[in-house]
C-alpha cells in the first residue's frame, strides 16, 4: 500500500542522523517532539492523515499511473483540470483541520513542473532528465514520502544575475561535476516546513542565461544528508511554544520555514533533473510559480473561513452578532475569502495542455489568484480586529487564567453574554490572534510564491493590450487592423505554450 498513515510518516521523520537542524541556535534531533517544532510537524502529519480520514478520504487520494496504485494526491500527478480542482478543494479543507500552513504543497508544486519541463525537454532530444524523474517520481509515490520545494535562493543582491554576484554561492550552484554526480553548495531561503520532510526537490528560481549555466541546476536530495544545515526561522509568537500552555501558542499545529544550507552536497546523477541547460529555466519558473499561485486560492481561502468563523463567535459572546455594521464586516469577509477562491477554481478548470497527459493551470487566473491573496488576507484580518475588540492585542496570558488568585477576576471580566466563560472569549482570541495575524495568512500571503511584482509582470505579460485597443477602435468606428482572434480572453500564450509549439 503507497498511502501512509500519519502514524507511519512521524516514524520516519524521528531522528535525523547526517543532516543538522537548528532551532534558535541549538541543535535538534528528535523534530518530532521538539516543542518549537512539534506544532509544524502535526501540521504536516494532516495531509497524511486526510488520506485516512472519512470526510477527506475521497479528495486525498488518487490514482497514479506511475506506480499502478492508489497515492495521496500530494504526490500525484494532475491528470485533468477536476484533478486540479481537487487541489485547490482539498487546501481549503485541510486549512480547517490545522488552521495553519500544512506546508506540502510546494514539494508537490516542484514534482508537477518537473513531470512537464522534463517532457518539454524529452520533446527537445533531451530525453534522460524524463527518464530519470519518473524512477523518482514512482520511488516518491511509492513510500509517499514528505517533500519540502526548495526555489528561492538567498539572492544576494536582486539586480544582478547569479554569475555577477559578490558572493558566488548566493544562487545554489553546480560546484563539481562527476561521473557519478555533482557537488552543490548555495542556500535556499524560506523553505517551508523543511525540518518536517524526507526530501528536498530543489529548482532555479529565475530564468538564466549562458553565464549563469553552473546556476542552472534541479535536483532531489533527502533531507537527512552530510553536508545540509537547516537553520528554523523564528515566527510571530513562537517562544510561546515553549512555556507548554495549550490555549497561548496554538500548540497543535503551526508552520515553520527554514534556510537550508548546502555545503558542497553530492547529489547521484540519477536526482538530476537539470544540469546547466539554462534555456530552459524561464519556463521551468513560469511553470512553477504558476502551480504555486494557484493553490493559495485554496488553502488562504480555508484560513479566511477559520477567521470568519472565529470573528462571528466573538461577536456573539459580545452580543453583537446581528448588528448590522458586523453583519456587513462578515460578508465583505465572506466576499473576500470567495474571491481567492474563485480565482483558483478557474485557474483549474480552465486549465492548459502543454502535452500528454500534462495539466498546467491557466497562467493568467493561477496569477490573478496569487495577487488577490497578496492584497485580500490583510482586509480579511482587519475587519476581523475590528469585531473582536482590542482584547485581541491585550488579552491576559492562559497563565492568569489558570493562576487560582486570578482565576475568579478573570472569569468574571472577560466574559460577555451569558453561556460563554472567560476560557471561551481567551481560546477564540488566541486562535484569531494566532491565525490571522501569523506568517501563513499574512507574510506567506505576500511573498510566498513571489512577491506581488512578480504576479503583476506575469498578467501584463500574458494580457495583449494592443488586441483590446484594436477592439475599441473597431467600436469607435476607427480604421483596425483587428484580426478576430478565437478565444474570448485577448491573453497572449506563455513562455511555456511558446516553447512547446516550437
Ligand atoms: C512564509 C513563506 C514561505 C515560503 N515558502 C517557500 C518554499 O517553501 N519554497 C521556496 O522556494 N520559497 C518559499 N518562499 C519564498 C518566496 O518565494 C520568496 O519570499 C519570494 O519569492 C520573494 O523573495 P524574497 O523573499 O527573497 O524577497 P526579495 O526578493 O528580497 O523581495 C523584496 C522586494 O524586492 C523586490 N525585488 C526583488 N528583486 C527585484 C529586482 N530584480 N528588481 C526590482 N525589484 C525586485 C520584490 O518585488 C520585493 O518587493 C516562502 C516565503 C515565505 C514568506
Amino acid at each position: 500500500m503507497a498511502i501512509r498513515t500519519g502514524e507511519q510518516y512521524l516514524d520516519s521523520i524521528k531522528i535525523r542522523n547526517k543532516a543538522e537542524i537548528y532551532v534558535m541556535g541549538k541543535e535538534v534531533k528528535d523534530v518530532t517532539t521538539h516543542p518549537f517544532l512539534k506544532p509544524s510537524v502535526m501540521a504536516f502529519k494532516a495531509t497524511f492523515d486526510a488520506a485516512w480520514e472519512e470526510d477527506t478520504k475521497e479528495l486525498a487520494r488518487a490514482w497514479s499511473p506511475f506506480i499502478n496504485e492508489e497515492v495521496n494526491r500530494f504526490n500525484h500527478i494532475h491528470r485533468s483540470p477536476e484533478d486540479l480542482a481537487a487541489k485547490v478543494k482539498l487546501l481549503r479543507k485541510l486549512s480547517h483541520k490545522t488552521g495553519a500552513c500544512f506546508q506540502r504543497c510546494v514539494g508537490w508544486d516542484a514534482l508537477n513542473t518537473l513531470w512537464i519541463m522534463t517532457n518539454i525537454m524529452a520533446q527537445k532530444g533531451k530525453k534522460e532528465y524524463k527518464d530519470r524523474f519518473v524512477e523518482y517520481l514512482s520511488y516518491v509515490q511509492k513510500k509517499d514520502l514528505a517533500l519540502a520545494g526548495a526555489m528561492t535562493d538567498a539572492k544576494g543582491v536582486r539586480t544582478l544575475k547569479p554569475h555577477q554576484q559578490p558572493n558566488k554561492n548566493a544562487y545554489v550552484r553546480i560546484e563539481e561535476v562527476t561521473k557519478d554526480g555533482i557537488y552543490v553548495s548555495g542556500a535556499k531561503a524560506n523553505i517551508t516546513g523543511v525540518a518536517a520532510t524526507e526530501e528536498i526537490v530543489v529548482l532555479p528560481t529565475r530564468a538564466m542565461g549562458p553565464e549563469d549555466k553552473d546556476y542552472a541546476v534541479a535536483f532531489s536530495i533527502p533531507t537527512d544528508t552530510e553536508g545540509i544545515k537547516i537553520i528554523v526561522g523564528r515566527q510571530l509568537n513562537d517562544a510561546r511554544r515553549l512555556e507548554g500552555g495549550d490555549i497561548d501558542a496554538l500548540p497543535y499545529f503551526y508552520n515553520h520555514e527554514g534556510l537550508v544550507i548546502f555545503d558542497h552536497v553530492f547529489v547521484p546523477m540519477d536526482r538530476v533533473f537539470l544540469m546547466g541547460e539554462y534555456e530552459f529555466t524561464s519556463q521551468l519558473v513560469e511553470v512553477f510559480s504558476a502551480y504555486h499561485r494557484q493553490g493559495y486560492g485554496g488553502c488562504k481561502a480555508g484560513l479566511g473561513d477559520v477567521i470568519i468563523g472565529a470573528s462571528m463567535n466573538l461577536a456573539k459572546q459580545l452580543g453583537v452578532e446581528k448588528a448590522s455594521h458586523v453583519q456587513e464586516k462578515l460578508t465583505e469577509m465572506i466576499f473576500l475569502t470567495e474571491t481567492m477562491y474563485s480565482a483558483g477554481i478557474a485557474a483549474s478548470l480552465n486549465a492548459v495542455k502543454v502535452c500528454d497527459n500534462c495539466w498546467w493551470v491557466n497562467p493568467m487566473h493561477a496569477n490573478v489568484t496569487k495577487h488577490l491573496v497578496a492584497r485580500f488576507p490583510a482586509q480579511i484580518s482587519q475587519l476581523s480586529i475590528d469585531i473582536a475588540g482590542g482584547i485581541i492585542g491585550t488579552a491576559p496570558s492562559e497563565w492568569d487564567l489558570k493562576n487560582p488568585k486570578l482565576r475568579e477576576y478573570i472569569a468574571k471580566y472577560l466574559q460577555g453574554v451569558e453561556g460563554y466563560t472567560a476560557e471561551d472569549r481567551l481560546r477564540m482570541v488566541r486562535l484569531l490572534e494566532n491565525v490571522s495575524l501569523g506568517v501563513a495568512f499574512q507574510i506567506e500571503s505576500v511573498h510566498g510564491a513571489g512577491s506581488p511584482a512578480a504576479q503583476r509582470i506575469m498578467f501584463s505579460r500574458l494580457y495583449d493590450l494592443n488586441y483590446a485597443e484594436e477592439v475599441a477602435k473597431r467600436l469607435a468606428g476607427k480604421k483596425t487592423d483587428l484580426q478576430w482572434k478565437p478565444k474570448a480572453e485577448p491573453w497572449r500564450e506563455s513562455e511555456t505554450e511558446k516553447l512547446v509549439k516550437s
